[in-house]
């Protein structure tokens, strides 16, 4: 995303919608797959020397669950601002690594594809959200 600072009205704002591309984002980790584009709807606003920068970040990432290993897929939907030092000749922003950051954020360092998940028997293996365990049959 390249912001053009002096397209940015002095009243109201500028929008930027667009859509990334996982792969190009260096994201594609492991366990980590991205489900179609990441949308970012941006919207910047000018202060005297600062800009102000709200972000809205739309994706769906599939993850595997934890405690039953099964796939699920997360929603993000995520609001956020930043806040920028404008330089007086500066004609560009790029917060590209600021969004990106955010959506390493996003990721929960243990998922889970409920809150309630029974994972997985450590007896028989079985997947205790939709089989019962027969380590006692
Ligand atoms: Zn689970
Ligand atoms: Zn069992």
């Amino acid at each position: 995303m390249r912001i053009q600072i002096n397209r940015i009205p002095q009243s109201g704002g500028l929008k930027i919608e667009e859509s990334w591309d996982a792969k190009t984002l260096d994201l594609n980790v492991d366990r980590l797959r991205f489900k179609g584009a990441i949308n970012i709807a941006a919207y910047a606003e000018k202060g005297y020397n600062n800009l102000t920068l709200s972000v809205n970040i739309i994706a769906c990432i599939e993850l595997s669950c934890s405690r039953c290993l099964e796939n699920y897929i997360l929603s993000v939907d995520k609001n956020l601002k930043f806040y920028y030092t404008i330089e007086r000749n500066q004609i560009f922003l790029q917060p590209d690594s600021d969004i990106r950051e955010e959506i390493i954020l996003c990721l929960p360092v243990k998922p889970l594809c409920s809150s309630g998940c029974k994972g997985l028997c450590i007896g028989c293996g079985r997947n205790l959200n939709k089989e019962k365990c027969i380590c006692n049959k």
